[in-house]
């Protein structure tokens, strides 16, 4: 870097990592000759989006030449709708990413601390650098958020705590009990952001889904998406529950129309679509129970996760997500994350989930077996 630019550019922003996405499927089909790749790296919806959402996203073409509703009136009044909430509530956001971005700017100013589990997604820790703040980091337990370090860990610098419910990469849950018990121990000035990404996807009874209780602590923000359960992660849209004077805030710091209206028209459309959600929640929960099957029958230690993706022991990540890309599967290695036995590996459709079964037995010199085979999902009813 050039000394003018070292100059211009304060140190914590000149040492961000840039973020590292799962690889696109056609990088890989181009650097290794295939003519067919799966790519399982990214956590999407293996059905896509809904029908009815793509039918409004074709609708809402013919009005592109205008600007978006920048308050998102309708998906707001929509969201608040099936959440019992008032609209005042709800923020939107260019993925929840964006929202996770501007709380970290919003509450961490220079110096100020936010707590973050080690094994946490990675956006957490880069808002928290690109807004200046320090990460305080709390070992794990057992691949599980270790709430109880974690409350451990505030401090008098702290202003902002974040927790994913499930956690990428690991996939795991905190249940009710630890729930609570935390929330009663963090301060009342200092924000909680539970991040439930693939709160959906959750089957545990005891699942805390903090969006139906948003009052339990007075600074509690809750961050869900369209990206994961409902097919949208191209479009980009996401939304916080938070007291109304946080969403004003939000407000007033992000883009003027952070989410445009393909999106907007897309997320509405794919709420009312309570089968498309459905079929795919039960598509997740049936590859889920494929994948553990092959990984029982290879002798793979599994997390139990319960978003849709699993993270795997393969020995060596690395070494084995580079050999299943050369077989044309893309899944993750998350050495970055603390875990460089692991791989993480989404659920895909049927044949995508055979094709991952079938790649990783050759890749551990294993002769696959014939029931490495899933099951068709069951044709919806017309
Ligand atoms: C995928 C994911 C998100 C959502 O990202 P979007 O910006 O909404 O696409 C948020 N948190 C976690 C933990 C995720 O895995």
């Amino acid at each position: 870097m050039s000394l003018r630019l070292e100059r211009l550019v304060p140190a914590h922003l000149r040492s961000l990592a840039p973020y590292v996405p799962g690889r696109p499927a056609e990088d890989v089909a181009r650097e290794h000759g295939l003519e067919r790749v799966v790519k399982l790296a990214s956590n999407e919806n293996p059905l896509g989006p809904s029908p009815r959402a793509l039918r409004a996203v074709a609708g809402a073409l013919a009005e592109l030449g205008r600007y978006p509703d920048g308050a998102g009136r309708g998906l707001r009044a929509a969201l608040a709708g099936r959440l019992g909430v008032e609209p005042e509530r709800i923020a939107l956001g260019n993925g929840s990413n964006e929202i996770i971005t501007l709380l970290a700017r919003l509450f961490v100013g220079a110096g100020e601390e936010a707590v973050v589990s080690e094994g946490a997604f990675a956006i957490y820790r880069l808002a928290v650098q690109a807004a200046g703040g320090v990460v305080r980091s709390v070992p794990m337990r057992g691949f599980v958020h270790d709430l109880e370090a974690m409350a451990r860990a505030v401090g008098p610098a702290t202003r902002l705590v974040f927790v994913g419910n499930p956690n990428n990469p690991t996939g795991t849950i905190f249940r009710r009990p630890e729930w609570e018990r935390f929330l009663a121990r963090i301060p009342d000035d200092v924000v909680v952001v539970c991040d439930e990404a693939y709160a959906e996807f959750v089957e545990d009874p005891d699942y805390p889904d903090a969006i139906r209780e948003p009052d339990r602590h007075p600074l509690l923000v809750v961050v869900r998406t369209f990206s994961k359960a409902y097919g949208l992660a191209g479009l980009r849209v996401g939304y916080a529950l938070a007291a109304a004077d946080v969403i004003d805030l939000l407000d007033r710091i992000r883009d003027p129309f952070n989410v445009n209206a393909l999106a907007q028209a897309a997320a509405r459309a794919a709420l009312e679509d309570a089968e498309h959600l459905e079929r795919s929640r039960s598509a997740v929960r049936a590859g889920r129970r494929f994948l553990e099957r092959v990984f029982g029958e290879l002798g793979l230690a599994f997390v139990p996760g319960e978003a849709n993706f699993l993270m795997v022991d393969v020995g060596d990540g690395g070494r084995v997500a580079a050999g299943l890309e050369r077989r044309g599967v893309i899944v993750r290695p998350i050495a970055g994350y603390g875990f460089p036995r692991h791989v993480r590996i989404t659920v895909g459709t049927p044949e995508e989930n055979g094709a991952l079964a079938r790649a990783l037995a050759l890749e551990l010199g294993i002769e696959p077996r014939a029931d490495f085979v899933q099951e068709p999902l069951e044709r919806a009813a017309p």
